[in-house]
């Protein structure tokens, strides 16, 4: 027998699990919001940090700590924190690490709700937010202000699918003197492990891929247990903490997350390929593409292109909606990371709010369809947009 560490594939399925008595194979789901102790010394001793062990589900349940334990392997982290939901995860960061006064750099692609947080909550709290450039490293470093304490990036970004140089904004981060998080949510760690590029923190979305069949909300915060502890002791105050049964949810859907990730991945390409070649697309935006501006960053830096297509289609709104309209087999929503395949109009639904200026400005035509690549065969998926693609 070798001490050589478990491979990812065995760490999906097994990292984290503790058997109680009983000997259960599965991951047991204790759905307890408290826990009792067997007497008055014992919590006295929970409650002062003397013991170590389980008081209340807002601060820890063992479900909860196994996907913890499960997901930190997986990143390459010392630590895991999660959280009710992605918004929460990036939410409990910030109020654990930052306060009035600091300054962050955040990319501009980023997820619409993340920009509200950061440009709209967090401002009236006193933690100003300059959005920059996402590819342009340049941007990063002359945002830095003596006050930055946080470098917040999403790569590849939605839904351009931008890929934006981990090691090089890390570099500019720590010069600096602040951390870089990087929304992880695109890629998982199946395909991308940002801590080994330098990042400081990976924050996700499990609602997405980590989970991968649409069923639950949750969200993470991976990194050092210096930081991670803090955004434990924000998540116990506060409560933004994530179900049981979501984590256990969330813990079965890692174990398939590798494959997943790459049959989506695979069927994206695929996909990319056949859109670069129709006569009605205008473009096609997908980092595993040699015509993509990052294609050769995002070959070192991810080990695929990941499973988000988006194309413009010739025709501007009318082609765009034709195409969405004629779908019966994709599911017309802003949901991504299913094993269903999911189609989106950027323009029109999570882009919509912003103005026309901006949108342009952010290179969201509107032309412009997102499609998230299921498990679906590549040719129903092909067939399903053709149908609208080739003339309604
Ligand atoms: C969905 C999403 C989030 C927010 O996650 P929720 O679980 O919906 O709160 C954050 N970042 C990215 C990139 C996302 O796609």
């Amino acid at each position: 027998m070798s001490d050589k560490p478990l491979d990812f594939d065995t760490l999906a399925v097994r990292a984290g699990q503790e058997r109680s008595q009983f000997g259960e194979h599965a991951e047991a789901l204790y759905l307890t919001s408290s826990f009792v102790f067997k007497d008055a010394a014992q919590a006295a001793a929970r409650f002062s940090g003397a013991e170590e062990g389980n008081v209340y589900a807002r601060f820890t349940n063992p479900t909860v700590s196994t996907l913890n334990r499960r997901l930190a392997a997986l990143e390459g982290a010392e630590d895991c924190v999660s959280t009710a939901s992605g918004m929460s995860a990036i939410l409990s960061t910030v109020m654990a690490l930052l306060k009035a006064g600091d300054h962050v750099v955040a990319s501009r692609s980023i997820f619409g709700a993340t920009q509200q947080l950061f440009g709209n909550i967090f401002a009236r709290f006193g933690i100003a937010t300059s959005f920059v450039e996402a590819t342009n490293i340049d941007a990063y470093r002359a945002a830095l202000q003596p006050a930055t304490k946080l470098v917040f990036i999403e790569t590849p970004s939605n839904p351009l699918t931008e890929v934006i140089d981990i090691a090089a904004v890390a570099a500019v981060a720590h010069a600096g003197g602040a951390l870089l998080a990087v929304d992880n949510c695109f890629c998982t760690p199946a395909l991308q492990r940002p801590l080994e590029l330098g990042a400081d923190l990976v924050i996700h979305s499990a609602t997405k891929y980590l989970d991968g069949q649409g069923r639950v909300l949750g969200g993470a915060v991976c990194g050092a247990k210096a930081l991670t502890e803090e955004v434990f002791k924000f998540l116990r105050t506060a409560g933004p903490t994530l179900s049981p049964f979501n984590a256990w949810v969330i813990l079965k859907g890692l174990e398939t997350l590798k494959i997943r990730m790459q049959a989506q991945s695979a069927g994206a390409l695929e996909l990319a390929r056949r859109l670069e070649a129709h006569p009605q697309v205008a473009r096609v935006f997908y980092p595993g593409l040699p015509s993509h501006p990052q294609h050769a960053l995002a070959m070192r830096q991810q080990q695929s292109g990941g499973a988000i297509v988006s194309f413009e289609v010739k025709g501007g709104r009318a082609a765009a909606w034709r195409v969405v309209d004629h779908c019966r087999l994709l599911s017309i929503t802003a949901n991504l990371g299913d094993t269903k395949t999911t189609i989106t109009h950027p323009a029109s639904t999570t882009h919509g709010r912003i103005s026309a200026e901006a949108r342009a400005a952010a290179g969201i035509t509107e032309g412009l369809l997102r499609i998230a690549v299921g498990l679906e065969a590549v040719a129903d998926i092909e067939a399903d947009l053709s149908r609208g693609l080739d003339g309604g």
